[in-house]
């Protein structure tokens, strides 16, 4: 909470203007931070059914990721890529979205293999003898009694229980949740990032995970709403033109989804984030492919495609991708506008 009312506008101007120089960011990829899923203590999904290999999500998400990063650091040697790990190492959640923010990304590309819940079967493999005894009951009430029967042999099956491997297989792609946009806008206010040219401005913000008490005020709310859009958009953009190149392979393009409970890297992120469900580590043939060197190079390749040409609508779009009749524009006119109206109003 503000006690200085006289405060509040020349806070509120340099976190607009702070917001501001997120959108201009986003105007040039200059840092991409690509995150291989799980890692350490956490395994993530495992391809334990039968016939599986019994690989770990977090080795096939480091591996993919590694080549990723190589083929992104070949295909845009201007631009710096960031990976959250590089070895078998853990790391919470939070850590991989302050990695991703501090990083100042611009953008965020998550590796991860999906899985289904294994049913399990059973095959009968023999067949061995039991003995049975019939138990009887005597009388009524109090002097009921148990009397055993003969003895007597029967023979039954003998079970093997195993895990069935999944027929779904293909690759997905997820998005923040519409509904946890609330999460987006508090990283995005938290996280707002200063562009190089913007040292005039650099005295109000932590130059890493800036620290601007924005108060939740309604303009900074309202602005960041509007990035949270464009990342949204943006997001979308990058996941189209992903699932694009995993079609023209001859494997199964899903498709772009968001999970109803959100995704909490996603969320945490202050730049356009995308969740890569590379294949299915619980499908015979997925895992094998992701597990293969040609297949994880395949899918570095695919995202690889997708994220040059997104570089390059990004770059050569004149206007930053949100349409005008929908979102009002954070022009410094408006900005200084609102801020007066509201800061009149609270006085
Ligand atoms: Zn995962």
């Amino acid at each position: 909470m503000l006690k200085n009312k006289m405060f509040v506008p020349a806070l509120l101007i340099a976190g607009l203007l702070s917001l501001h120089t997120v959108a201009q960011a986003q105007k040039k990829i200059k840092t991409i931070i690509v995150d291989a899923g799980h890692g350490g203590k956490d395994g993530g999904a495992h391809g334990g059914y039968e016939g599986g290999l019994g690989s770990w999500e977090k080795n096939i998400t480091l591996a993919i990721s590694n080549k990723l990063v190589a083929q992104l650091q070949k295909d845009l040697p201007d631009v710096k890529i960031v990976p959250t790990r590089t070895t078998d190492i853990y790391q919470s959640p939070p850590e991989k979205a302050n990695i991703a923010n501090q990083n100042h990304g611009d953008l965020f590309i998550c590796i991860h293999a999906d899985a289904v819940q294994l049913q399990t079967g059973r095959r009968q493999i023999g067949t061995k003898s039991i003995v049975r005894q019939d138990v009887i009951y005597i009388g009524k009430g109090k002097k009921r009694k148990k009397k055993y029967g003969k003895k007597y042999n029967i023979v039954v099956p003998v079970y093997d229980y195993y895990k069935i491997g999944s027929a779904r297989t293909g690759t997905s792609i997820w998005l923040f949740a519409a509904h946890k946009t609330n999460d987006k806008l508090d990283a995005i206010e938290k996280g707002g990032q200063l562009g190089e040219d913007d040292d005039q401005i650099d005295s109000t913000a932590d130059s890493t995970f800036n620290n601007i008490d924005f108060n939740d005020t309604r303009e900074t709310r309202m602005l960041a709403q509007v990035y949270a859009k464009r990342y949204q958009e943006k997001s979308i953009e990058l996941a189209d033109l992903i699932n694009d190149e995993i079609a023209a392979t001859n494997r199964p393009a899903l498709g772009v989804y968001q999970r109803q409970k959100g995704i909490w890297v996603l969320q945490a992120t202050n730049m356009p984030a995308v969740l890569i469900e590379t294949g299915f580590i619980t499908n015979y043939n997925d895992e094998r492919y992701l597990n293969s060197d040609a297949g994880q190079q395949e899918i570095a390749e695919c995202i690889a495609r997708a994220i040059k040409q997104y570089k390059e609508q990004v770059e050569n779009s004149k206007t930053v991708a949100v349409p005008a009749t929908t979102t009002p524009d954070p022009a410094p006119a408006n900005v200084t506008d609102s801020t007066t109206k509201d800061s009149t109003k609270t006085q």
